[in-house]
């Protein structure tokens, strides 16, 4: 590269979302004397929750879950919104000491890692500019940021209409008055369709297959009575083990006795919507938690329902017309807009394209160590969190290990730590162990698991928080040099 401007950091955390930002405090914390960049390829802080700016855009896990493990969560809705959780991200960051670390419209479009070196080098658009550093950190999420699953419909361009993405949301998007149809049955439309049908004059939740939805009060009464009666940091993580277990709990339920389960989400909906409410809108095809559940908060849906202000149409498109939709079963949806809650388009890495020795290794011939490390790939990391619980949770133990690991081998003076996998103990396994639509199209595209430990990703809270805060960090699959 012509007039290339070349720093080196000891560490690097490519990100500046909720894992990045947690990244970045486990190792100023842990390992002081390292110095450390984020990169964001973005303008702003926080990943998602700067970029989604769709109407009534939500967690739909518990912030005392979702949020940093080392700051509070002080507002009293644990089903938050997406300003709060925005605020939170970059007030977190000031408070820490980040901001400063952070280096924004910095995109990682390539690494290399160097065996001669015993380092990375990051190249980074649109800034001119190489960054080498000895360890490096992906918290770059698991989508592609530039657009979501956007399908093509047939007759697409005979609707006369708008048709929107949520990822691409134009806040200019006049909906009071109007007919919208929301393509979509996961938590952006369950989150969309409530929030739409407050001004629209009428919604419509097209899906073609149900999901398991559940009603919980956006308010957790028990951690708010927590944060009257103790101090902030013991209340916090007494609400956070509370929902750890809790969420274990109903996980269990849902896998070991699906029937169960069933029937528990069956009453929620009957409760609130009458047992003359046709079920079927709500009775999945596939087991529970196969793929991620949706959160109700306050039955904010289900009020939209019972008020004849939305409804949900479970069928299949036959093709847009120039009025709206046209369904296999004959029936036609107006519509004045069409909301595309079609989904998210997986992407590993932030889209980086990751070499070693000046070499790509396809993505299925690497296998996740203990869901942090790549098989293979010298002093790198990633956030991979849970896909039956909260995101994060698992980016935050993920962060006492690699901590751990950098102490480790300063104490030892290794510079370099590679897992290697042992393909004759080990039967390969897909990374996420979901059925969802996202997941399925871009399996192949992705790393691997296997079949058993250290190699396997257990998404159990306990387990990891003993492999990864204290099991060793010196085990056969680990290579020091
Ligand atoms: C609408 C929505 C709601 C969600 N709600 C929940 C929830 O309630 N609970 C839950 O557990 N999960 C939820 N998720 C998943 C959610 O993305 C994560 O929980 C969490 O925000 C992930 O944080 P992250 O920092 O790992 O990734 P992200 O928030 O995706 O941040 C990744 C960052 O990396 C940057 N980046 C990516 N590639 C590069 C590159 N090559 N160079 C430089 N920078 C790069 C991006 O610009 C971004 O800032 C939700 C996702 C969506 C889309």
């Amino acid at each position: 590269m012509d007039n290339e401007i070349k720093q080196y950091f000891d560490v690097v955390i490519i990100g500046a979302g909720l894992s990045g930002i947690g990244a970045a405090y486990h190792i100023q914390k842990k390992c002081p004397r390292k110095t450390y960049t984020i990169l964001e390829g973005r303008s702003d802080i926080g990943g998602t929750w700067d970029l989604f700016r769709y109407p009534g855009i939500r967690s739909d896990s518990d912030m005392y879950t979702l949020g940093f493990s080392f700051n509070p969560w002080e507002d009293a809705k644990a089903i938050a919104d997406g300003p709060a959780i925005l605020q939170y991200i970059k007030d977190t960051a000031q408070k820490f000491g980040i901001a400063p670390h952070i280096r924004f419209n910095h995109r990682v479009i390539a690494a290399n890692w160097s065996d001669a070196e015993k380092m990375w080098t990051l190249h980074i658009e649109p800034q001119n500019r190489v960054i080498c550093c000895r360890f490096l950190v992906s918290c770059t999420g698991y989508y592609n940021y530039e657009h979501g699953y956007e399908p093509t419909f047939a007759g697409s361009e005979s609707f006369a209409g708008t048709i929107i993405h949520p990822q691409k949301w134009d806040d200019k998007l006049q909906y009071a008055d109007k007919k919208v149809v929301i393509i979509g049955s996961g938590a952006t439309a369950v989150t969309l369709v409530p929030e739409m049908a407050k001004k629209a004059a009428h919604v419509v939740m097209l899906q073609r297959s149900p999901t398991y939805i559940v009603n919980l009060p956006s308010k957790d009464k028990i951690a708010n009575l927590f944060r009257q009666k103790l101090p902030s940091k013991v209340a916090y993580q007494l609400a956070r083990w509370k929902n750890i277990l809790l969420s274990m709990l109903f996980y269990q339920i849902a896998r070991r006795a699906p029937n169960v389960f069933k029937r528990m989400v069956r009453k929620g909906i009957q409760k609130e919507l009458g047992t003359d409410y046709d079920l079927r809108h709500f009775d999945p095809q596939y087991q529970p938690w196969d793929q991620r559940l949706c959160l109700v908060p306050d039955s904010d849906l289900f009020k939209a329902l019972r008020q004849n202000k939305a409804e949900i149409v479970t069928d299949t498109i036959e093709r847009f017309t120039p009025k709206g939709i046209l369904l296999k079963s004959g029936r036609e949806l107006e519509a004045d807009i069409i909301v595309t809650a079609t989904g998210l388009q997986l992407q590993m890495l932030g889209g980086l394209d990751m070499r070693v020795n000046n070499e790509t290794r396809p993505a299925r011939d690497i296998y996740c160590y203990r869901g942090t490390m790549f098989s293979d790939i010298p002093n790198f990391a990633i956030a991979i969190g849970y896909t039956n619980a909260s995101w994060t949770l698992k980016c935050d133990l993920n962060c006492h290990y690699i901590t751990r690991i950098l102490n480790y081998m300063d104490k030892k003076g290794y510079q370099v730590c590679t897992p290697r996998f042992d393909s004759q103990r080990f039967k390969p396994e897909p990374l996420l162990n979901f059925n969802s639509g996202y997941v399925l199209r871009s399996i192949d595209e992705m790393p691997r698991q296997a079949s058993a430990a250290p190699w396997k990703m257990h998404q159990n809270y306990l387990r990891d928080s003993l492999s990864l805060r204290y099991g060793t960090v010196d085990d056969a699959y680990l290579q020091y040099q």
